[in-house]
Formats: C-alpha cells, structure tokens, sequence
C-alpha cells in the first residue's frame, strides 16, 4: 500500500515534468510565430510609410535611400558636377519608362526640361541664367562638334556642369539629314557602328571640356529615338543590343517647345506650345533648344518654369 502511494506521487511528478515540457515547447513555437508575424507587420508598414510621402520621418528614410542610390547612379554615369543636391535627378531608366508612356500617376508633378544642340556661347548661357534665378536645373544634351568649337564653349559646358544641370549626349556631327553623304542614318539606316563611334568621340569632348572623364548613359538621337521607329528602320535591333550592353538609354521627349520647325517662333508662341503640349500630364520632358538663334527660347523660359511652378511642377534633371 506504501509503495503503491510512493509510485503514484512519482508517476505524478513525472507527469507535471513532461507537462511543463510540453507547455514551455508549444510556448516558444507561439512566440517565435509571433514574432515572425510582428516582423512582417513591421515590413509592410515601414513600406507603406515610405510610400506615403506625407510622413515627414519616414521621408528622410526613403529620401536617404534614393540619395544612396542616386549617388551610385551618379558615380556609374561619372557625373559628380550635381552639387549638393543630388536627390535633384531621376535615373534615366524611369526617365525612360515615363516617356514610353510606362508610369503610373503618384500626385507628384515633375517636369524635366531639356536643351538640345548646344552648348552655343548666346544661347546657353542666358539659359543657365534663368535656371540659376529660379534655382532649378535641366538637362542638356550636347553635340560634340559644337563643345570642340571653341574656348568659350567648352568654358560653357563647365558653367553647365558647375551649376548642377546635368549632361546628356546628343552625337559629334548631329548628320541626320539622309541624303547627307556622311549621315548618321545613310539610305535611312542607322550606321550603327559610327553612332556609337560619335557617342564615344562626344563623351570624349565633353570629358576633354570638363578636365575629367566623362561618362553618360544618357543619349538623345538626332531626330530623337522615335523617327527610327517611325521609319522602321532595320539597324535598329542591332542599335538596340549596343546601347543595352553598355546600359545607355535613349531619352526623347514628351512635349516639343516646336522650336525648331519652320519658320522661327516667338517667345509667346513656343511658350503656348509648352503649355498646350504639358496639359495634364503628371510627368513632362520638354524638348528645347539652346543652339545659336534660339534667343526667343531663352526669352520664354522665365514663362515656361513659371507657369510650371504654378502648376504644381518640381524640376529634375536626368542621369
Ligand atoms: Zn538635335
């Protein structure tokens, strides 16, 4: 009878001992499973803040992460003239995709002006001037030829550059003309090989300008991108595989200042244009011209970026 009570009590002790065994096991599964869920909870509200631009600290978050990404961008494209305001640019692949049409609308208005043609020691400097009173920049897009013509002008692409516009490729002879015995585009076929070639030699100039080496991933075609398109032209594969290998983006536009059609436009006029082409649209890259004659570009800048700003438009440059 004793003995039988001393193995109950111990069969008992046993039994509590594999209970709390039991207990604690099935506890640290709960709380790792807790834990694990609270992180993704985590997760998803630190994305949704960083989504939502209202919150002004996560804002410093997402707006330190774009610097350190945009520095990288930076550093990959040689640019490091951006001054201190890097967060100023967007990389040239979302730059891209708005120009294909590929975004969607986030209530953030942003307009990207844009120069072609230049640099001209008239027109880009009163240009610069403008952008400098309104402390915005733009990106502009140089032809080789034209950075090489001069002391002045290469003293030009310096004033571009120590502003904080940022600089994009616009080819060496800008021949796009088809009947041009050394086009660009001979017979109406990309040339594939002396495309890229002018490319490198504009870099080149525009480095030689600069004091320093200069990189770009950032290419406006002569007669832009779209007219190759547009008259289907059959190199345009093979362009295509060389500007992927080496990570540059053909940049058009999405609104035309029309500077550069016809007969010459007043200040007014090329203003309306900017206007009328802007519309609605959340996300802008304007086509103008800095080159020699286009003093009534320059003129209706003040009235471009000021109507802009009215509008709720920010002003990036492209890299
Ligand atoms: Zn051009």
């Amino acid at each position: 009878m004793k003995r039988r009570k001393k193995f109950n009590k111990v069969t008992f002790i046993v039994i509590l001992v594999l209970l709390a065994g039991v207990i604690y096991y099935e506890y640290n599964i709960l709380s790792s499973y807790s834990k694990s869920v609270q992180a993704v909870n985590t997760n998803s509200i630190n994305t949704f803040a960083v989504a939502n631009r209202s919150n002004s600290g996560e804002k410093n978050i997402e707006n330190k992460f774009k610097k350190e990404k945009s520095d990288k961008v930076l550093q990959a494209a040689g640019v490091q003239d951006l001054g201190e305001n890097p967060l100023n640019s967007y990389d040239a692949a979302q730059v891209y995709n708005i120009i294909q049409g590929n975004y969607k609308n986030d209530g953030h208005k942003i307009a990207f002006l844009t120069f072609d043609d230049g640099p001209s020691i008239t027109v880009t400097p009163m240009v610069l001037n403008t952008l400098k009173h309104y402390g915005i920049n733009a990106t502009f897009f140089l032809i080789g030829k034209m950075v090489d013509e001069s002391a002045q002008s290469k003293a030009v692409v310096r004033m571009i550059a120590a502003d904080g516009n940022s600089i994009g490729n616009h080819s060496y002879t800008h021949e796009y003309q088809i009947n041009m015995a050394n086009s660009l585009f001979p017979g109406n076929k990309m040339d594939v090989a002396r495309v890229m070639n002018e490319f490198d030699e504009t870099n080149k100039a525009i480095g030689n300008a600069l004091g320093r080496k200069f990189t770009t991933r950032i290419f406006r075609l002569p007669g832009g991108y779209v007219s190759r398109v547009y008259y289907k032209d059959p190199n345009l594969p093979q362009f295509n595989a060389a500007i992927k290998a080496r990570g540059i983006y053909c940049i058009d536009w999405t609104v035309d200042d029309r500077d550069s059609e016809g007969r010459p436009l007043n200040s007014d006029q090329i203003f309306q244009n900017v206007k009328n082409g802007v519309g609605n649209n959340e996300k802008v890259v304007i086509l103008m011209h800095d080159t020699y004659g286009k003093e009534q570009t320059a003129k209706a800048l003040p009235q471009i970026i000021d109507y802009l700003k009215g509008q709720g438009y920010e002003f990036k440059t492209i890299v």
